[in-house]
């Protein structure tokens, strides 16, 4: 059993580490800590979109991808360094749904059209995705879908509404799950998987406003949208199976917010240094049971990516290590708020404010982790069923 990075890992997370030195302002804001929200901020936008551009000249977006796409075939590892680096600086950059998952989804299910046409300008960082699955009527449920997808001759008229779509404000495509035949016997048959240019008439997008002050989750609305039956992703109808390989690939992300978890550690050891807590039990232990926390989730998460590195599937261990990082961030911004006592409390912008915020945002932003990419009930069926071959409840 070997725990250790290759020289050439190691070579890469100094690159990355030198490379995020060189490009991030100085006075970047400490309270951008989740770069897959904060990213669409109004002041950070601009940066997303030139470190991507920036990334994708260094050929760090198809790290992974094969050789006959322009890709470097490298070690899948690669692509965990650098969302661990990224997610460590909390920079700007990275784009999850595009790169961590429509883009392998496209390599595996794509038409040769259809990756000749998205391919290129994703490895370039120069198109951003989002995600059009869940529904008001469709969340942990997603094969209750409603929104429609009918076809007229060449095309599909898409009708519906979609919800909690993370960005779709600033994505320039989406990829959506719409029924197309009404006559399935099964509510997950009968679905596409669509892509879908999100200038297209008809489209229109309303922003939510959060508890953490973001406007990034979205309601998209589609009133008769026609879309080319070219824009079918995998076969007519069997747009779940293409979405359940997508999925696998949204729950492998969360390094990255593991990442974040290890840099507010290292920045609470710093501020307890700084105010001369670290001789106090309560802080120590509180401090300790953070380290506790990120390692573990550390090491779940190499697992499964150990595993999909020799190119099986890591489905059960891909929901462990989801469930245990995510519900460990909850755990530990509550320890970190009670480092900060009172002061945990306040908003970036109050002059009193410790750490400009940082925790106060981080603690209200962790509610949602156990949500997304399946909430932490919905990992305990899959690893219940899929790692523990128990029967389904
Ligand atoms: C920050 C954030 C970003 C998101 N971004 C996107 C995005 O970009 N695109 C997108 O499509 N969606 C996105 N989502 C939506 C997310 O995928 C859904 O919130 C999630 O699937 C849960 O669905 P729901 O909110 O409808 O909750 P529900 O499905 O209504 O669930 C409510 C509660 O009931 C529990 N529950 C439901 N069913 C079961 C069951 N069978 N067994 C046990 N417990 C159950 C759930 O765990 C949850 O606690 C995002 C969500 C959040 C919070």
């Amino acid at each position: 059993m070997e725990f250790g990075f290759t020289d050439r890992q190691t070579a890469f997370r100094n690159e990355v580490k030198k490379f995020l030195d060189r490009e991030l302002p100085s006075e970047y804001d400490l309270a951008v800590i989740n770069p897959a929200e904060d990213r669409y901020r109004d002041d950070v936008w601009e940066l997303q979109k030139s470190l991507a551009r920036k990334f994708g000249e260094k050929g760090w977006l198809k790290l992974s991808w094969p050789a006959e796409y322009s890709g470097k075939d490298n070690d899948p590892f690669l692509y965990y360094i650098l969302q661990e680096e990224i997610h460590y600086r909390g920079a700007p950059g990275w784009d999850g749904f595009t790169i961590g998952m429509l883009a392998p989804t496209l390599i595996r299910f794509g038409t040769e059209k259809q990756k000749e046409q998205h391919l290129v300008p994703i490895g370039k960082g120069e198109i951003f995705w989002c995600e059009g699955f869940s529904e008001p009527e469709a969340g942990s449920d997603l094969a209750s879908i409603q929104t429609t997808a009918w076809e007229d001759g060449n095309n599909l008229i898409i009708n519906g509404q979609k919800i909690w779509t993370s960005g779709a404000h600033r994505a320039d495509w989406c990829f959506l799950l719409a029924r197309t035949d009404p006559s399935s016997p099964k509510k997950h048959m009968g679905l596409s998987f669509l892509l879908l240019d999100m200038k297209t008439q008809g489209i229109s997008v309303r922003q939510i406003s959060d508890m953490g002050g973001g406007h990034n989750l979205c309601q998209v609305f589609f009133d008769d949208v026609k879309v080319s039956k070219d824009n079918i992703l995998g076969q007519p109808n069997h747009g779940w199976e293409v979405a359940m390989v997508l999925l696998d690939f949204e729950r492998g992300l969360d390094i990255g917010p593991i990442s974040t978890m290890r840099r507010i550690y290292d920045i609470l050891v710093n501020y307890a240094r700084e105010n001369d807590l670290l001789n106090n039990n309560s802080v120590r232990n509180r401090l300790i049971d953070i380290y506790i926390d990120v390692e573990t989730a550390t090491l779940l998460s190499y697992r499964a990516a150990w595993i999909a590195s020799k190119r099986m599937t890591p489905t059960g261990e891909v929901s462990i290590s989801k469930t245990f990082s995510y519900e460990a961030q909850k755990r530990a911004a509550g320890n970190a708020m009670t480092i900060l006592g009172s002061y945990g409390q306040l908003t970036k912008g109050s002059e009193l404010a410790r750490l400009n915020g940082l925790i106060q945002r981080w603690y209200v932003e962790t509610f949602a982790f156990t949500l997304f990419t399946g909430s932490s009930e919905i990992q305990r069926n899959i690893i219940a069923t899929r790692a523990l071959g128990l029967p389904r409840a």
